[in-house]
């Protein structure tokens, strides 16, 4: 009746994350919690390098998706590349022992200073979004007097067929260069010193179910590589971006070697060598939100559980209107009544604070404990403070071992970066204050 993806299964009527028993973890910890299986990721990052293993692609998992720093190493300690997209993830990707020979670089904004750091950190590839960011690249590394590897991010105009918000290849969206451009930025490149026109960077979209679209990207991107190497540009890397789609209720995606029997063959021949961006199949499936019932509430119309987790946990409900299997932690699934139903609602306040709707979920009570899975991608990662939460805390399970891989934030953290005494709005008061404690503390030290 529910699906439990990959490492999260029932055993003796309470769910396990591998083999260790949630509530173990909610025992010591609390909620809400972010819960990861160890096994899912490596599984999931092995399974993509095997499926392709004929032209060995550089697989970047997407910090984006995830970027808690014990995920990133394991990750990078498998051999994969990172794909980042801000100076923050730089600094994260580097602090993980990534290589910059395995790090790409997009985003539409890069700002000087970040451009000038992914260079210090001789990343692999910039994947370029702008003619002018492309006149900024080259400036800066003509006056660090290097030769930098850029990839332009070409907009196929492709409909992924997804949710319009994670849709990012059609016209109107705001990434990538429209093919004229491309042309035109290529007819030009003996006018760029600092550049190495080396690769086509994409991006369709996200939650890709079919083969059929990457396709169709790859076929306009083939048609881009040979117009540049007809105007003396010696393209040889294809990124295909992520975007690769997993089960969050009912789909049935490509699996990764049915995705790479179609795409292999397209990139052997056009002699490029093939860079991945993978983050929800990676990790998407590997992470599930635990959150306790704090009421159920009742009215003539409806039933609600409300729950201590909240769209500021988990934003993609709200934000994408996601849908996500919800399962209680400990039932018996024959015993399970299935006539009551829920709607399971965040304590935010918010109307779209709602994680699912008309759920069976059986008798829940106060206390009782939900898992809501397929959380382990575009998570964490958007969680915030909003109504003055605290961002949960993250654990990895391997085998029957687990740990804390982040903490949960504290009160103190809330007001951590806050100012409290303005001094113009107090004439200065706090000001004196301040030097009267300060010559305090010098007579305490004579
Ligand atoms: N690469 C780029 C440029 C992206 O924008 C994204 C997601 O937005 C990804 C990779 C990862 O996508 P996914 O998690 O769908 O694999």
């Amino acid at each position: 009746m529910f699906y439990y993806p990959h490492d999260f299964k029932m055993t003796r009527n309470t769910l396990h994350c591998e083999r260790v028993p949630i509530h173990q973890i909610v025992e010591e910890v609390g909620t809400p919690v972010y819960v990861y299986s160890y096994k899912t990721l490596v599984d999931h990052f092995r399974k993509l390098k095997s499926a392709f293993k004929k032209i060995k692609p550089l697989i970047c998992f997407s910090v984006k998706s995830n970027g808690n720093m014990a995920i990133l190493k394991l990750l990078v300690g498998e051999g994969a590349g990172l794909d980042i997209v801000s100076g923050g993830e730089l600094y994260k990707a580097v602090r993980a022992g990534c290589p910059g020979e395995r790090i790409v670089y997009a985003s539409v904004g890069k700002t000087p200073q970040e451009i000038k750091e992914a260079l210090k950190a001789k990343i692999f590839f910039f994947n370029v979004e702008s003619a002018a960011e492309l006149d900024l690249i080259n400036s800066i590394a003509v006056q660090k007097k290097v030769v930098v590897n850029v990839a332009l991010r070409f907009n196929p105009d492709v409909d992924a067929k997804t949710h319009k918000h994670i849709t990012t290849a059609v016209k109107s969206s705001k990434f990538g260069i429209d093919a004229k451009t491309v042309h035109e930025i290529f007819a030009n490149h003996a006018s760029y010193p600092g550049i190495r026109f080396s690769g086509i960077h994409m991006h369709i979209g996200s939650q890709i179910t079919q083969a059929a679209p990457f396709i169709e990207a790859v076929r306009k991107a083939g048609n881009m590589i040979e117009e540049g190497r007809k105007l003396g540009v010696a393209v040889d890397h294809l990124n295909l971006g992520g975007g690769l789609g997993i089960i969050y209720q009912n789909e049935e995606p490509q699996s990764p070697q049915g995705f790479a029997d179609a795409i292999s063959p397209l990139i052997e021949k056009l002699g490029v060598k093939l860079i991945l961006e993978p983050g929800r199949f990676i990790v998407g499936n590997a992470g599930a939100l635990i959150t306790k019932v704090i009421y159920v509430k009742e009215s003539h119309h409806k039933r609600f559980a409300v729950v201590d987790a909240g769209m500021n946990d988990l934003l993609r409900p709200a934000l994408y209107e996601a849908y996500h299997e919800v399962v209680p932690v400990n039932h018996n699934a024959k015993a399970l009544d299935d006539s009551l139903n829920y709607d399971v609602v965040g304590p935010v306040c918010e109307s779209a604070d709602v994680f699912a709707r008309d759920r069976k979920l059986g008798q829940l009570e106060s206390d009782h404990l939900l898992a809501i899975f397929g959380a382990g991608a575009y998570g964490s990662v958007m969680a915030s403070n909003y109504n003055g939460r605290l961002r949960p805390a993250e654990v990895l399970v391997k085998g029957n071992q687990w740990e804390v891989i982040r903490r949960r934030e504290s009160m103190k953290d809330l007001t951590r970066y806050d100012v409290e005494e303005v001094s113009f709005l107090d004439n200065g008061n706090h000001r004196k204050a301040k030097r009267k404690t300060a010559k305090k503390s010098v007579k305490s030290l004579h």
